[in-house]
């Protein structure tokens, strides 16, 4: 991968929407990074004025909006695009994706997170938390590619197919930090019923040991809130709770049923959440309480599930499906502001995933994870300055990954004028298509179980 370029860039004239303070934006507006950092943000006369900007390259950026990195709070890197449709989910999971577990290898699993990578990069996503197994090909798939990833392998210890702890911890020990950092690893849990009590609590242990995170799934459906309560005689994030799996380091996917008890719980631990409107909406989860969560002091971020539950990693159109959803959701058109969702995908988005202090907002002194999106195109008329600004409801609700033109990862340019330049796309796509054709091959030739 090229070097970060000595020389300074300026994102110069752009309509900028920094993403901290009060609904500010910059219109025109202007972004300097030096090396990896952002320099200076602000009204193009002022950042001209920055004693870098006379010797930067500059990028042309009227036209564009220019915001902070997405980040894609929960995502399975996956080759089951567009199979098993329209689905019960136990028929699903159980035929479908199950077996392609068992019939799953690094080789395929590392294919899978090259597309995945090269697909979200593509669209804006700078940073990705990917639940997924045999994650050393994913860290390579990130490095290379020069995306974030927060890797939180999926761990069971009901079902011999996933990872364990003791593979998490070797992963721990071979990659966390890699790519300067980065790439980190987290502690994974799948899902409740396929992991013990005794696993969850030593799941938090090595978190705790290693002081990383820990991702895991809960409360997306009302059968698992009742099976929970069965099994248990509690709620899913009462039992969290209780198995010591809640608390700072921790982000839960989906909680979509949470009772006011459970907010409180996520609240008072300072546990993250990670909403997937597309996925919920998919799967018939039903819509997850946003506001309120947001209301008690939960941060919330925003995440596009697995390409078998979306159908693409589209972060841009995921911010249009978290608006809806919640507007019908409430029956209420007045929830799901468009300021309030592209806050989601960025500020609390990284703030969820512990980068917070690294990026998630263009501020001076924090990582140059710059994305510009191109408002020039047709369905984006008209593009509205001053009384009439408009440029936050076009990049929640009209917006979508193809409009994205730059993308820079710590000052490193990775999307240039809409194409992904750190790696050969073309080549990730047949590899990742060939992956997938041993994969179903694969898993027909398995024994039913
Ligand atoms: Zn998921």
């Amino acid at each position: 991968m090229a070097a970060v370029t000595e020389r300074p860039t300026l994102i110069r004239g752009g309509i900028v929407l920094p993403m901290e303070g009060d609904r500010v934006a910059h219109d025109p507006g202007s972004v300097l990074m030096t090396g990896e950092t952002i320099a200076a943000v602000g009204a193009v006369v002022e950042v001209d004025a920055h004693p870098a900007a006379a010797a930067a390259e500059v990028i042309d950026a009227a036209g564009c909006a220019v915001i902070p990195g997405l980040h894609n709070g929960h995502l399975h890197s996956g080759l089951l695009r567009g199979t098993a449709e329209s689905m019960a989910l136990w028929e699903w999971l159980q035929n479908h994706v199950d077996p392609a577990h068992r019939a799953l290898t690094p080789e395929i699993a590392e294919a899978a997170s090259y597309m995945a990578y090269a697909e979200g990069l593509r669209g804006g996503t700078t940073s990705v938390l990917d639940m997924w197994r045999f994650m050393e090909g994913s860290a390579r798939a990130a490095e290379e590619i020069g995306i974030r990833a927060t890797l939180a392998p999926y761990t069971a210890d009901r079902y011999d197919w996933f990872e364990t702890l003791e593979t998490n911890r070797r992963l721990l020990e071979s990659h966390h930090g890699a790519a300067d950092g980065r790439v980190r690893i987290w502690v994974g849990l799948e899902h409740m019923f396929y992991c013990s009590p005794e696993m969850c609590r030593a799941a938090a242990e090595l978190a705790a040991e290693f002081d990383t995170g820990l991702h895991t799934h809960s409360s997306e459906s009302i059968w698992e809130v009742q099976e929970c309560l069965r099994q248990f005689g509690r709620r899913p994030v009462e039992e969290f709770y209780n198995r010591g799996v809640l608390g700072e380091r921790t982000v839960v996917a989906h909680g979509v049923w949470l009772d006011d008890r459970e907010v409180s719980l996520m609240a008072e631990t300072g546990t993250a959440l990670v909403h997937c409107p597309c996925s919920n909406m998919k799967l018939a989860s039903g819509p997850a309480r946003i506001g309120y969560y947001r209301s008690q002091g939960v941060t919330v971020g925003l995440g596009t599930d697995g390409e078998k539950e979306n159908n693409n990693l589209d972060m841009l159109e995921e911010m249009k499906f978290a608006s809806l959803l919640a507007k019908v959701a409430a029956l209420d058109p007045v929830v799901g502001d468009p300021w309030d969702v592209l806050d989601m995908a960025t500020r609390s988005g990284a703030a969820a995933l512990g980068l917070g202090d690294a990026t998630g907002t263009l501020t001076a002194g924090k990582d140059a994870d710059v994305v510009t999106v191109d408002l020039s195109g047709l369905h984006f008329v008209p593009v509205l300055h001053g009384r009439d600004f408009n440029a936050p409801a076009h990049l929640v609700f009209t917006a979508s990954a193809r409009d994205v033109s730059d993308v820079w990862v710590r000052g490193r340019r990775l999307v240039a004028a809409g194409r992904v330049v750190s790696v050969d796309v073309s080549a990730v796509a047949a590899r990742a298509q060939a992956a997938a054709e041993e994969l179903f091959e694969r898993r027909a030739a398995l024994a039913p179980i």
